[in-house]
Parts: structure tokens; sequence; C-alpha cells
């Protein structure tokens, strides 16, 4: 054993200074709560289709490698998401592992990741640990709109290797201006990855554009339309850069369990539609719901969560509260400048926002 200050002058010797900056992604503690923090759908699944799910693994040999290529699991992918002919798909252990393997292919002290902000916070944290610098451009106060004219000069300044936009965005709920959007893709001098975690929810996408731009790539997940616990996200995109990425990804990184069983739900997918559209309608109704809390700001929203702002220093006691109350939903105070006393709420069932509507209530009236 070593003494304590040796061990922390070996740490701080040999960790990258990167690494040593970085705070490790947290996820609170959920068991018992209505669990309404991070974008899961809430529905399981009917008896029956359990039971011929467990009947399928049931054939899986988990003594042998997955297939390499997990090509029963693409080719349901390619259908779900109609990636059109001519782009192929790249799979990833969630799209966070997406976004770390485009660091590992094109990171370097010299390279850029540019994307709008408030955004998803893996951007910058997997482009602080692949060693590319990290842009981001503020979004447009108020509404949280694209800024075109400052993204086009962003990228003038900086000619990012890499533009990331979520859309819609995440923690704003917003799908930016197409018209904008599109801006940006045509001014990009690298890549421009769109990532439509929250596609099933928003009814616009742009992945018929895969068909227009080669450096155009489109970021997807199965994770918010209901395999969330299976870890698989797919990037669509021009063979010969998905060639390259290919290269950095681990062999059998899509494991056994969560082919056949991806492969499996995207059989019966017409369920997870009709869980998805389940939740656009209980959208409205918490919109709706929310708004007419006069002391509240609340921003529409095109995925399943809706962001909204507390009476100003209150956003905190009031998270503390809905825990104490079992509800767990997400605090954004802090986390930007633009979303002070902003907190985040996923779309539940009926039940679980109507529980929540009520402790928002007690949380209000108390604090
Ligand atoms: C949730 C989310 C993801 C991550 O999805 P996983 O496939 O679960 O890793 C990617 N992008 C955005 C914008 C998200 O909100």
């Amino acid at each position: 054993m070593t003494r304590t200050d040796d061990r922390e002058a070996l740490i701080r010797r040999l960790v990258r200074p990167a690494v040593q900056a970085m705070q490790a992604y947290h996820v609170p503690p959920a068991s018992g709560m209505v669990k309404l923090d991070a974008m899961e759908n809430p529905y399981p699944w009917p008896g029956e289709l359990r039971e011929a799910w467990l009947q399928c693994l049931g054939d899986v040999h988990a003594n042998r490698y997955p297939d390499p290529t997990a090509g029963a699991v693409k080719e349901r992918l390619r259908r779900e998401a109609d990636v059109p002919d001519g782009a192929e798909l790249l799979l990833g252990n969630g799209s966070d592992e997406l976004i770390q393997l485009l660091g590992l292919a094109l990171g370097g002290a010299d390279r850029t990741v540019l994307a709008p902000g408030p955004g998803f916070v893996m951007y910058r944290l997997i482009a602080g640990f692949t060693g590319m610098a990290f842009h981001e451009v503020p979004l447009r106060d108020g509404d949280f709109a694209l800024d075109e004219g400052a993204v086009l000069a962003a990228i003038a300044q900086h000619e990012p290797a890499l533009i990331y936009l979520a859309y819609p965005n995440n923690p704003t709920g917003n799908a930016f201006d197409d018209a904008a959007v599109r801006a940006v893709i045509e001014a990009a001098p690298g890549l421009v990855v769109v990532d439509e975690a929250y596609a099933p929810f928003c009814g616009r996408t742009w992945m018929a554009a895969l068909a227009d731009y080669d450096h155009l790539l489109v970021m997807r997940t199965v994770s918010k339309m209901g395999l969330a616990g299976l870890r698989l996200g797919y990037l669509a995109g021009h063979p010969d850069w998905l060639e390259q990425f290919e290269k950095c990804r681990l062999p059998y990184n899509i494991n056994v369990l969560t082919q056949v069983s991806a492969a499996f739900a995207l059989d019966h997918a017409d369920l997870l539609h009709r869980q998805t559209e389940a939740l656009r309608a209980e959208r409205g109704r918490l919109f709706d719901a929310l708004i007419a809390r006069s002391r509240l700001t609340v921003w529409p929203s095109d995925a399943n969560f809706i962001t909204f702002r507390t009476p100003a220093g209150r956003a905190r006691s009031i998270h503390a509260s809905l825990r104490e109350q079992g509800v767990l939903i997400k605090c954004l105070d802090g986390s930007h400048p633009m979303l002070g006393d902003c907190l985040r709420v996923t779309v539940g069932t009926p039940d679980e926002n109507t529980r929540f509507l009520d402790a928002l209530d007690n949380a209000l009236a108390s604090v």
C-alpha cells in the first residue's frame, strides 16, 4: 500500500488533466420514486408480449459472441427510421457511445466541437476526454431558438470538425427552425450530426436529407421510444464516413441480449408507437396544466419532457420538496446561465403526471 499522499501525487501525475478536471455524470437514486427525471417511457409491455420476448431470450447462446454486424437489428432500425438507400448505419451502446466514437475518430487538440447551448451535456463531456476543444453558441434568450447568425459567425471563426444539433434540443425541448438548421449544414466545413433522440415525439426529421449532404449524419436512439435499458443508438450516414468510425468501434459492442430484444421489440413497434402517441397526448395535457399555473414560465416541447421556470430562487427547494413527496424530476438550476430557476419534467403516465402536478402545487404553496 502506498501512503495516501503518494497515491494522490501519482493520480495527479498519471491521470490526464482533462479527465481530472471533469465531473462524473451523476445519476441520482430513484428507487420507489415516481421517476420523471430521465425521459424514459413509463409503460411496461403487456403480459403476453413479455412471454413472447422471454421465449426469444431462451434461444440466446450466452456462451457465444454476438453477431458482430448486428445485421438483424440494423435491418429493423432501417425500416423503423426510413433510412434512405445509400446511407449506412453504425450502432452504438446508446448514442452516448456514438458520440464517443466520433470523438475518438476526429479528436485532437486542434479540433473543435461546436454545439448550441444550453444543450446535451455529453457533447461537452466527451469532447473533453477525447481531447477536442468545445465551443458553445448561446441559443436565443427567451425562446431558445437557434441563433443562425451567431452559429454562422462561430463556424467561420472556429472551423469546427464536428457540429451537434439536437433536434429537438435537450433540455429546452424545441426543434430548431428548419431553415436555420439547413443554413448551418450548408455552412459547415466538417461534419454535422443532427441528434434525433426525441424523433418519436417530434414528427419532423432530417433523415431524408442524408441524400442531399454527404457530411450530414443523423443520430437516433431507441432509449426515448421505450427501450432505454437496452442501450442501443444508431448513426446514419455516408458509408465512407462510417467506414472510418467503424475502426474505433470495439467489436461486439452490441451485446446478444440487446440484439435479440431490440429486434423483437421493433417487430412489435406498433405498441411502442401507440405508447408514444399516448405520451404526446399527455404532453399536451401536462403543458396546459403547467401553463395554467401562472407563476411558472413554460416552454413548448417537441420532446417527451417539459422545461419550466419557477418563481425566482425557488427551483431547488421545489425540486427537493417534490423529492420528499416521492416525485423525482431534474433540477436544471445552476447547470447553465440561461437555465436559472429551471426544472425539467419527463412526461409520464396520466397518473404519474397528476401526482407530479399535485406535488408541485404543494411545493409552490409551502416553500
Ligand atoms: C437522451 C439523449 C441521448 C442519449 O441517448 P442514449 O442512446 O440513451 O445514450 C442523446 N442525445 C440527446 C439529445 C439526448 O437527450
